[in-house]
């Protein structure tokens, strides 16, 4: 072993995009994967030593879909405390939504991002574009640019692009550059001054609802799209029974489109809305037990292939109100993994599904050589602990915010390692690494 050598031993090695599952150790040299065997000569001297028995070292965990509020709302969220959050979380890649202020929808914000996280990010960061100026839904951005300028994808999140010719428009200009067009999908008129799923418990409530067909209108619309063009579509964050059928219909036929759903889509229903938490409040909203189902279903078959936290970090301030009043959105970064680990121990996912889902399938989307342990590939690892359990604490979090309704909840599952190019930027009992923190 060299000085700056880190050799993971005896761990559970497993790297779904290669199908690989072995006992064994890994060597990273110079930022690289420079070896992976079952049993590889111990280090001598210099070096660093994990011991990994009894845990699960997987390709660094990917998470398509955040947002860090940087620039505009850097009281909720920097791009160095997102990378942070991320880097508790066991993320050594994330893509971040254009929905900044100003909106990433020129290729100086994107310029501006990429200097920020060149300087001040543990982990890897790339930027989503905007689909329209200003997330107007009138004009289409300048996509090109920004894409010379290093974005992953185009997407309005936050909001829909409601003129189904400028979505068109989009798609047909993303595959000069093969982006891909991850749409939010809610139709604005539908969904209203809704704040929570339209149903039994609305009425319950008295809340107004959200109903479903204001998510599924848009996904129908958008596959036909991709139909027509050819582009390739992602539907972020998928909530109901009826989007998971005509995402799964839709595959069959061939259409170029893939999904994501969040930790808190698949493990919450609209009962926990009856707390008036306005943490619950999320876009789209949490809906029913069946969707939950359907969604676990869906990632079970593989017609939602991404797993992705939707992390929306919010001030006090926004929260603190009527559930009417408050902003929609919860973080997610740091809870997404025992969540989404819950599905396994819970629910029959599998552990490789899962791992999947945040590795080589977020990757693949996106279009970066990343989510695998291939030699010679960036050594980006996070490394885990299956079977600690412990309490979600929001004390402990290192984002800005703390808008979470998953507080004190007893979960499975805990980030152990982040391994970023071979640096520890998160060791569970160091606390994060590289930092003045
Ligand atoms: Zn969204």
């Amino acid at each position: 072993m060299n000085s700056g050598d880190l050799l993971i031993r005896g761990g559970r090695i497993l790297d779904p995009g290669r199908n690989f599952d072995i006992e064994g150790d890994v060597l990273i040299r110079n930022g690289k994967v420079e070896a992976i065997a079952p049993s590889l000569p111990s280090m001598e001297s210099e070096g660093v030593e994990i011991d990994a028995r009894s845990l699960v070292v997987t390709p660094g965990w990917i998470d398509i879909h955040t947002h860090l509020r940087e620039p505009g709302e850097t009281h909720k969220e920097t791009i160095r405390t997102g990378s942070l959050a991320a880097a508790a979380g066991g993320f050594t890649t994330i893509a971040c939504m254009a929905n900044t202020n100003p909106v990433n929808d020129n290729s100086y914000i994107t310029t501006y991002i990429y200097q920020k996280v060149t300087s001040e990010s543990l982990i890897n960061i790339h930027a989503i574009g905007a689909i329209s100026k200003g997330l107007n839904g009138e004009e289409l951005a300048e996509i090109g640019l920004m894409w010379e300028a290093g974005i992953v994808g185009i997407s309005d999140d936050g909001k829909s692009v409601m003129n189904s010719y400028l979505m068109r428009k989009a798609m047909d200009y993303s595959k000069r550059f093969d982006l891909v067009v991850i749409s939010h999908c809610e139709d604005s008129c539908l969904k209203g001054k809704g704040v929570m799923n339209e149903g039994f418990n609305s009425a319950r409530f008295g809340l107004r609802g959200i109903p479903k067909a204001s998510e599924e209108l848009i996904v129908a619309r958008d596959i036909l799209l991709s139909e027509l063009t050819g582009a390739r579509l992602h539907i972020a964050h998928v909530s109901t029974k009826g989007s998971v059928g005509l995402i799964r219909d839709a595959k069959k036929k061939g259409i170029r489109v893939t999904a994501e759903a969040t930790p808190h889509h698949l493990t919450l229903t609209d009962d926990v809305v009856g707390n008036y938490d306005t943490n619950t409040k999320v876009a789209p909203p949490l809906r029913e037990q069946e969707d939950v189902d359907a969604l676990i279903e869906g990632l079970s078959d593989g017609t939602i292939d991404a797993l992705a936290s939707d992390h929306a970090p919010h001030s006090v301030e926004e929260k603190e109100v009527e559930y009417d009043q408050a902003a929609f959105g919860m973080v997610g970064l740091e809870t997404a993994f025992p969540l989404y680990y819950r599905l396994i121990s819970d629910r029959g996912v599998s552990l490789n599904r899962v791992i999947s889902a945040m590795t080589i399938r977020p990757a693949e989307i996106i279009g970066i050589p990343k989510g695998t342990l291939r030699v010679g590939n960036e050594a980006d690892v996070t490394i885990f602990d299956p079977n600690l359990t412990y309490k979600l604490d929001k004390a402990q979090f290192r984002s800005k915010s703390i808008n979470t309704p998953f507080h004190g909840t007893d979960v499975r599952g805990k980030v152990r390692y982040t391994i970023v190019r071979g640096k520890i930027v998160f060791d569970s009992q160091m606390g994060v690494r590289g930092t003045n923190e």
